[in-house]
């Protein structure tokens, strides 16, 4: 039978199939013969693999994988395969076995995902572009669809916050505009989402737990208990956990988790930014442009003529940090 990792809890995953939930562990012999992919500098989809004993601290299974697993009678079973994953969302984190100083490794946030969802507040905390424009690079690195989703619209300044959503949906980003309080664009957001697995990224106290709620009952207390509790983000052992939707598809929280991907020497920042990327072979110095201060750089002068957003500029500069 084949199922969905949907929760990973000391050595056993609950794979979900149609309706139901199994528990499921998973034989040493597998565990040896696994191999971890990293998403590929290029087009974000999987080349590179390494075997399982050379990173053995990353669980060979992620949330979202598709596995074949042997029932053994009593909501149980184990599982024998993991299959070839689609997008995979991943970050950079360091080595925790430290068997080199400062090593950054790649961790596996979710497999198989549809679309990667930042959230943010468009007043109360005021949203903080520069994290949403590191959302959405590691997004585009994986080449996973992006849907942005503000909340709180019924506190913003609605004239100010449209300006600053617009350029995100000039550059070509799906933006769902929503409020838990008036329940403005709920039931457009929770279309979107149906069928899909979907990614949260944003900090807490952006709503997300009412959006959540009013998108389905229960729903989001059920995500802030169980991600809450460990959530920090800072360790490599984050809980994550997917919860199903009543319409099909699930959803995976990371509350506060530090979201970037791990980049290869010389990969350009500015190929993540779509209103970029159509320039980057056109400035003097070429591949060896660090679009900062070289003569003859397309993307100062666009950015110059107006033609690329001064602040979505800077936050590359600032990216580079
Ligand atoms: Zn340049």
């Amino acid at each position: 039978m084949t199922g969905t990792v949907y929760r990973k809890d000391r050595g056993l995953y609950h794979v979900r199939v149609g309706s139901e939930m199994v528990r499921c562990s998973i034989s040493n012999r597998l565990r040896k013969q696994l191999f971890y992919p990293v998403s590929d500098p290029a087009g974000g989809t999987l080349r590179r693999v390494q075997k399982v004993k050379d990173i053995d601290f990353v669980d060979p299974i992620a949330i979202g994988d598709l596995v074949a697993f042997v029932p053994a009678g009593d909501g149980a079973g184990m599982i024998k395969d993991v299959l070839p994953r689609g997008r995979v969302l991943g970050r950079r984190i360091t080595d925790p076995k430290r068997r080199v100083q400062n090593r950054q490794v790649e961790q596996v946030i979710a497999a198989n995902v549809d679309q990667v969802v930042p959230v943010f507040a468009a007043a109360n905390p005021k949203p903080r572009w520069h994290l949403l424009d590191r959302y959405l690079v590691t997004a585009e690195r994986a080449g996973i669809p992006v849907l942005v989703c503000v909340t709180k619209l019924d506190i913003a300044d609605r004239e100010r916050t449209e300006a600053d959503l617009e350029l995100y949906e000039r550059v070509g980003y799906r933006v769902s505009r929503t409020s838990a309080v008036t329940g403005e664009g709920v039931d457009s957001f929770r279309e979107d989402l149906t069928g899909k697995t979907s990614v949260f990224l944003g900090k807490s106290g952006v709503g997300k737990t009412s959006l959540l709620n009013r998108l389905q009952p229960g729903l989001g207390l059920l995500v802030k208990e169980v991600s809450g509790s460990t959530g920090k983000g800072r360790h490599a052992t984050t809980h994550l956990e997917m919860f199903p939707l009543d319409g099909g598809g699930g959803v995976v929280d990371t509350p506060g988790m530090k979201v970037f991907p791990l980049l290869d020497e010389g990969e350009d920042l500015a190929s993540y930014f779509p209103e970029m990327r159509p320039r980057l072979g056109d400035c003097r110095f070429g591949a060896d442009c660090s679009h900062s201060h070289e003569p003859g750089c397309a993307i100062k002068d666009a950015v110059e003529s107006g033609e690329i957003d001064r602040r979505r500029y800077e936050s590359l500069l600032k990216m580079r940090c």
